[in-house]
């Protein structure tokens, strides 16, 4: 008998009967077809029993060939694993691999052409005989290529089908959504010293991996490199790969060299695939043709046997953790966990190394490898802090300090290259009436609306709504409407009128819209068509351009002021990273940050690159509050439309957790959540820290149960570990 789980409609888990001619093809982890509530679904076997306490039972109908299954234990543990620690039925653990297509589609075919070899070519009229001397140089082509190449119809094709001169194919096709799209110059240079040595020491441990490693590289000391090296050397030995970056349209370059490194065996997975792409990606694995696997975060769930290694590029990305929808889990976590499970060698990279991860390595529960070089002649760029306070003072009201805009002018003229960052969407920030002190809010969301010049709009950032700009004041219907605050669009308006002869890029959310879109800005700054990428978080993120000279950052003090206790953390990673984006060939590179906050410590460690003096202090503040790595937390949020509902229930939850944990973890609320409506649901949350796992995890299982049928008006949310606080 099988127990099936659904990822997607029911929760908990259903017997079936194995009939006789399925016998030995359902194994934990196996696909199945079977009938639920008069429907054929699609479940997953997670286990095989001897009895049911079902009386009646229905016969599975079809199983998912290949092998769906890791020799049905190790991952079914991880899968199991997963539910039990981020508090979700365990056919939801299912869902990020297994979307609608993966179980319903079908083999993709094309139909291919070849010449017969001994066509009888005598036989033909004249004008098939010449379009005939043309396709019998090919060795196969399709009728696409056919008219492409040669402007020969599909109806000329099948005459010749029909004179015996040329034959047809049926040949079945793997989707893939991997296409390269930047050339690199080929880089298969030797490893410096301290790569090889970190590679040495990582592989040592191959035959019998303990802790998980931590890389912590500078930016540009060659992490990618060294995955690479890994990588190869796991292959040799027969085992497969998992590679993990946190996007996977911000990465391309990463993904061409690790696409030009391994070749036929790299299967691409991400969020934008068609479902046919997603079924034959995980297929060609399951069944062992492709032995790398390049993937965002569902990638850690895919079934794959003989997993050898695991790689976590940039493991400090909040993209890592799935905050949305179930399941809410973490998969640099479900990572370390894996290679535990499976024995892999685990290998989490950075050069700003999460506050969890740095705190393990320092404990002694992950090992510490580090990359403190540069590769080649450059080192680390100079970053200088402008205080804008003093610009202000000094009567400059620009977006630009005069330090920045003078560097700016200067790098152009010297004909190399300048990223410049500011972390805000949209034109203006605010609509303000100066008459009535009209704001323009979301009409669904406790947030001010954005102004989009582009498009002459009024856009809600957290949920989409989008209305026009008006042309009086709502409130009052005077003219004397204001728009305030700088988005990035003000920025290259005014960045266009400065430079007038300078190209410059956007790459925002916006701007990128379009499929292959980022591929595109950065494939035109990559050869030198643009002089100023100007962009979002986007231009943080593993970029590497040896052009570019100067990186500036607009605005440092965007995300430090957010209610959220990782707000200096990631202040500190992307200026970081984004200041790594510098100089990456020479000695040339330079940083200028410009701030309204010059003394804070995070911005100030930053402009030094000192990551260990930045943790210590950030460490000591973490310790006092008993915020992570120190203690655990876990975030309940109830949602629903009717505010005294959720009120009601938030308040029993409150008081049933105070009742069943005593002093052995503190309970933060209930309160309404930073953003307390959304997309017009009213949400209240209770954050819980401890220090003791178990019974926080004893303790919210309790929970889950407890209130495992709400009204449908009405939702529970539990996140553990959880990253968004808003
Ligand atoms: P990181 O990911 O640590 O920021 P990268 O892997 O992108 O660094 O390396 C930075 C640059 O140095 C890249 O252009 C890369 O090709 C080059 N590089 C690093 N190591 C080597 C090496 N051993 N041989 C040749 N080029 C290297
Ligand atoms: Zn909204």
């Amino acid at each position: 008998m099988a127990a099936v789980v659904f990822p997607n409609i029911v929760t908990g888990i259903y017997d079936y009967l194995i009939p006789g001619r399925l016998e030995g093809k359902v194994s934990p982890g196996t696909p199945v077809l079977v009938n639920l509530r008069k429907r054929e679904l699609w479940g997953v076997t997670v286990g095989i029993k001897a009895d049911s306490l079902c009386p009646s039972l229905k016969e599975v109908i079809d199983v998912q060939g290949g092998r769906w299954t890791d020799s049905g234990s190790t991952l079914m543990k991880l899968y199991e694993w997963v539910a039990e620690y981020y508090q979700c039925d365990l056919g939801r653990v299912f869902r990020p691999l297994m979307r609608k297509g993966l179980l319903h589609g079908a083999d993709k075919t094309v139909q291919v052409f070849m010449p017969s070899p001994d066509a009888p070519v005598a036989t033909l009229s004249e004008k098939n005989r010449a379009i005939w001397s043309k396709l019998q140089r090919l060795d196969s082509f399709s009728a696409a290529e056919a008219k492409e190449l040669f402007g020969v119809s599909r109806s000329a094709l099948n005459r010749l089908c029909g004179a015996q001169c040329l034959v047809r194919e049926t040949r079945t096709v793997v989707r893939e959504a991997f296409e390269p799209c930047m050339k690199r110059s080929n880089e298969k240079g030797t490893l410096t010293d301290e790569q090889r040595a970190a590679v040495d020491m990582i592989m040592k441990a191959h035959a019998a991996p303990q802790a998980p490693f931590l890389l912590h590289g500078i930016t540009g000391s060659g992490k990618t490199h060294v995955y690479i090296e890994l990588a190869s050397r796991m292959l040799r030995l027969g085992k497969g790969v998992i590679i993990l970056v946190p996007e996977i349209a911000l990465t391309p370059q990463t993904i061409q060299r690790f696409g030009e490194a391994f070749g036929e065996v790299v299967t691409v997975i991400h969020s934008h695939m068609s479902d046919g792409e997603r079924r034959d990606s995980l297929q060609e694995l399951v069944t062992g043709r492709k032995r790398v696997v390049i993937g965002v975060r569902s990638a850690i769930m895919v079934p794959m046997e003989q997993v050898g290694l695991i790689i976590v590029d940039e493991e400090h990305d909040g993209n890592y953790k799935q905050s949305d929808c179930e399941p809410r889990y973490h998969a640099r976590d479900v990572a370390v966990m894996r290679g535990r499970f499976q024995k892999a060698l685990v290998v989490l990279g950075s050069a700003t190394p999460s506050f969890e991860s740095y705190h393990n390595a320092a404990a002694g529960k992950y090992r510490l490898v580090r990359l403190s070089q540069r590769f080649g002649a450059a080192s680390l760029p100079q970053v200088e802090l402008v205080d804008m306070r003093e610009e202000r003072r000094n009567n400059n009201w620009k977006p630009l300090s005069n330090r920045l805009a003078a560097a700016v002018a200067s790098t152009i003229e010297a004909g190399r290259q300048v990223i410049l960052l500011l972390n805000r969407r949209g034109f203006s920030t605010i609509l303000l009436c100066k008459d009535c002190g009209y704001t323009a809010h979301c009409p669904n969301c406790t947030v001010t609306l954005r102004y989009h010049r582009a498009d002459t709009a009024l856009k809600c950032h957290v949920c989409g709504h989008f209305q026009q700009a008006p042309d009086c004041c709502p409130g009052c219907g005077g003219q004397n409407i204001k728009y305030k605050g700088t988005g990035i669009q003000k920025i290259e308006e005014f960045l266009h009128e400065m430079f007038p002869a300078a190209r410059l890029l956007r790459m925002d959310r916006d701007s990128t819209r379009r499929k292959g879109a980022h591929a595109a800005i950065l494939g035109k700054f990559a050869h030198h068509e643009t002089d100023i990428l100007l962009g979002t978080q986007m231009v943080a993120k593993g970029l590497d351009f040896p052009g570019v000279a100067l990186v500036g950052v607009v605005a440092a003090d965007t995300g430090l002021h957010l209610p959220d206790f990782r707000a200096s953390e990631r202040t500190f990673q992307l200026l970081t990273q984004v200041a790594g984006r510098a100089g990456r060939c020479d000695n040339l590179g330079k940083v200028i940050i410009q701030t309204y906050c010059p003394e804070d410590y995070a911005l100030r460690c930053a402009a030094q690159h000192d990551y260990s003096t930045y943790f210590k202090q950030e460490s000591e503040n973490r310790r006092l509050l008993n915020y992570p790595p120190w203690g655990r937390l876990a975030r309940i949020i109830v949602v629903g439309k009717v505010e005294a509902e959720v009120r009601s229930l938030i308040t029993t939850i409150a008081q049933e957790i105070r009742a069943a944990a005593g002093n052995s973890l503190t309970l933060l609320g209930p309160s309404p959540a930073v953003l307390e409506r959304v997309a017009n649901q009213i949400r209240h949350t209770i954050l819980l820290k401890s220090s003791h796992p178990r019974k926080l995890g004893t303790i919210l299982r309790e929970l889950r149960i407890r209130h495992h049928r709400l009204p449908p008006s009405i939702d529970l949310i539990i996140d553990v570990d959880p990253v968004n606080m808003l």
